[in-house]
């Protein structure tokens, strides 16, 4: 086979699947059993272990997942829920399912996280739960959100769909709320294909997801009974096997990320008056969902730096919008341009860099050198 050399491919995210992964799925094709088995059972079993939490509930997606923390949660029609705008768009639509008001909190410059300081003006007697995004794979600045949420007696629900193994203070993502979501999409840690994850430390939330999961079906009952308005939001065995091979090498794959971000800090780091590079605050393990850089200079269109990277076969893509412009959420809550200007800032100049396990050192100077080029191209007077 030829290889082209000049305009190579570099994705924005590849998964990272060998023969484990095949081998696993063959099985489960092999068994007949491709949905309700073991491997779904297995699955949440080591989930549950690796981060150190009582149960885990295997879900079709983080959307869903996110949907049914909602839900067993008693959030529900009138209540309102803090969260950030700042975050992909699955964590603010999941209190829309539920009825329930999202009310956003501009983020902090650095983490790109929910900035605690602005949570306490926005608390009204409707608030019940602060729904919190560990973005890009670092935690939110959890102490003083716990100190808040007790103080009002708020819930705090956490969408860790992106932080799998981070950690704050040397605790992991997932073990601060009622419950936390993980997420399985392929451009994900770790994937499933499509799926998700609740976890919790509460029995009774718990037993309420896998009811909601499961067409409102409680364990003791006939298939075709029903105690509860329930969704179908299991997780397949084939997903499931597939996400049991990855969570058995999910240390290798981090250790393996956290080397791409080295390297991109690494050859970026010259260029620290042309690009923000991602900013770990100092309790933090970040466990790298992607490698999102900001533009500093105002004056260069960033859409145009992406497409000009698109045509040389870099993919790269704005990370990410702000919820509250999207015009559906304009329309419902009257939310507009202004509303939070940290967020909005940071979203019209960030893009997510091409970030897989396989990507070599060489690739990376040739996106870096590519990215500085044509910034450089589309900046008045840099
Ligand atoms: C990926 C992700 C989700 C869930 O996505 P699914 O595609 O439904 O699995 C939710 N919230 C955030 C912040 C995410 O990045």
């Amino acid at each position: 086979m030829k290889r082209s050399n000049g305009n190579k491919k570099y994705p924005l995210a590849k998964p990272n699947i060998g023969r484990e992964e095949i081998a696993n799925v063959t099985k489960v094709l092999h068994s007949g059993i491709l949905s309700l088995g073991n491997f779904a059972k297995r699955f949440e079993n080591e989930f549950a272990r690796k981060i150190g939490t009582k149960h885990a509930c295997a879900v079709s997606s983080g959307t869903a997942g996110l949907h049914l923390a909602l839900l067993a949660a008693g959030i529900k029609d009138g209540d309102e829920v803090i969260t950030t705008p700042f975050s992909f768009v699955a964590s603010a639509n999941s209190i829309l399912y539920v009825g329930a008001k999202p009310v956003f909190v501009d983020i902090e410059p650095d983490t790109y996280n929910i900035d605690p300081e602005k949570i306490e003006k926005v608390i009204t007697p409707k608030t019940k739960a602060i729904l919190v995004v560990h973005i890009f794979g670092q935690a939110c600045n959890m102490t003083p959100i716990l100190r808040i949420a007790q103080k009002h007696k708020l819930k705090i629900i956490e969408d860790a769909c992106e932080s799998l193994l981070a950690e704050y203070k040397n605790k992991k993502t997932g073990t601060f709320g009622e419950s936390a979501v993980f997420a399985f999409y392929p451009n994900k840690q770790i994937t499933t294909g499509e799926g998700g994850m609740i976890i919790t430390n509460n029995q009774s939330i718990n037993a309420l997801c896998r009811s909601l999961r499961n067409q409102g079906r409680s364990p003791d009952m006939k298939w075709l009974n029903h105690e509860r308005l329930g969704y179908n939001y299991r997780m397949d065995e084939m997903s499931a096997a597939l996400g049991l091979a990855q969570l058995g090498k999910v240390d290798k794959i981090l250790k393996e990320r956290a080397n791409v971000a080295y390297l991109y800090h690494k050859h970026l780091l010259p260029y620290k008056s042309i690009l923000s590079i991602p900013k770990i605050a100092a309790h933090n393990t970040h466990t790298w969902f992607v490698y999102v850089v900001r533009i500093l200079n105002r004056d260069v269109d960033r859409d145009k730096v992406i497409t000009d990277l698109e045509k040389i076969g870099i993919e790269t893509k704005p990370y990410l919008p702000s919820i509250h412009l999207f015009s559906f959420y304009k329309n419902k809550f009257g939310y507009k341009k202004g509303d939070f200007p940290i967020a909005e800032e940071v979203s019209q100049n960030t893009l997510a860099l091409p970030f897989y396990i396989g990507i070599k050192e060489k690739d990376i100077i040739k996106i870096v050198v590519a990215l500085i080029k044509v910034i450089e191209k589309n900046g008045k007077g840099i």
